[in-house]
């Protein structure tokens, strides 16, 4: 390569946008096999309770193993995904694969619950997601009440009713609905009680916001008292710090999840976690 460097070689001068669009260019025309190739993972990352520090569930999070650009993480592709419509193939391999490994932690002993991000899409595709959902949860051989439903505020813009009804339907299997990035949608806080949600996931930017400043934090509180009030489980994403923990220890909020305590891992990994914290039990 040497040998052609020199200032006729233009290729060393390529900017760091045309390697942008080169990798989204070729993850546009991967992204058709990327199923058949079987280049997805799912990932899990666990969910703490706050008050005894146990692992009571995990949330699965899609990435892609390409062979050229190695992880590549689900913000980069599932925009795409939802832009093209494979999402659906993709998100019902990630269902499967999440159900079939929550029944395998649960053979071992380790009854805890995994929740699965459903795009806006899916309320409204077709290929039902409450058919499927209910068929997965048939082949497993599972307790729906360990299933958590990943919902964004997003689902509810094109059409409320809709959504209303598709949730209906999903809690009639027994399955649990989780309302994730809480805070940060575009709808008003009025829509909140018509929807049959079980837990709400406060928004990272809320958390990275501890320490910048008491209005800040009033706002995370009130989130917190709100959730609260409306029965609903609190779980709190991206925590990173100790000094976030601390505030946030002082909340009333039943889940944390963050790199401070783990980040997303493979299978393997989120085992070697599990037998430990077995271990510090007995
Ligand atoms: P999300 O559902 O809100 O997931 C949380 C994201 O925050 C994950 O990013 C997770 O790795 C990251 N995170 C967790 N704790 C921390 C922390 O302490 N610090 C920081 N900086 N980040 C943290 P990830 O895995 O890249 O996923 C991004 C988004 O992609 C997800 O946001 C979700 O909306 C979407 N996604 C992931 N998997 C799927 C899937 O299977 N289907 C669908 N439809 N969407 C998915
Ligand atoms: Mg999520
Ligand atoms: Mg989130
Ligand atoms: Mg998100």
């Amino acid at each position: 390569r040497a040998k052609y460097q020199g200032k006729n070689d233009f290729r060393i001068y390529h900017s760091l946008s045309d390697e942008k669009s080169f990798k989204r260019l070729t993850i546009e025309k991967d992204i058709h096999t990327v199923l058949e190739n079987n280049q997805l993972e799912v990932y899990y990352q666990p969910q703490y309770e706050t008050n005894t520090g146990s692992i009571l569930g995990v949330e699965a999070l899609v990435r892609w193993n390409h062979p050229e650009f190695g992880l590549v993480s689900p913000g980069e592709f599932i925009p795409l995904a939802e832009a093209t419509g494979h999402i659906f193939a993709i998100n019902e391999w990630v269902l499967e694969q999440a159900c079939k490994q929550l029944k395998d932690w649960h053979k071992l002993g380790y009854k805890m619950k995994v929740a699965v991000n459903i795009s806006p899409q899916q309320f409204y595709h077709k290929n039902d997601l409450v058919l499927k959902v209910k068929e997965v949860l048939h082949q497993y051989d599972l307790d729906p009440s360990y299933l958590v439903i990943e919902i964004t505020e997003a689902i509810a813009i094109n059409n409320m009713d809709i959504a209303i009804d598709k949730l209906y339907e999903l809690k009639e299997l027994g399955v649990l609905i989780a309302l994730d990035d809480f805070g940060t949608g575009y709808s008003s806080l009025s829509y909140l009680t018509s929807l049959p949600i079980d837990t709400i996931k406060i928004a990272k930017e809320f958390i990275d916001k501890i320490g910048y400043g008491s209005a800040n934090e009033a706002v995370l509180s009130s989130l917190v008292t709100l959730g609260n009030a409306l029965n609903y489980i609190i779980v709190i994403e991206g925590v990173e710090t100790v000094t976030q923990l601390n505030k946030l220890n002082k909340l009333n909020c039943h889940l944390m999840q963050g790199f401070y305590f783990s980040k997303p891992l493979p299978v393997d990994e989120i085992n070697k976690i599990l037998q430990d914290s077995a271990l510090k039990i007995h």
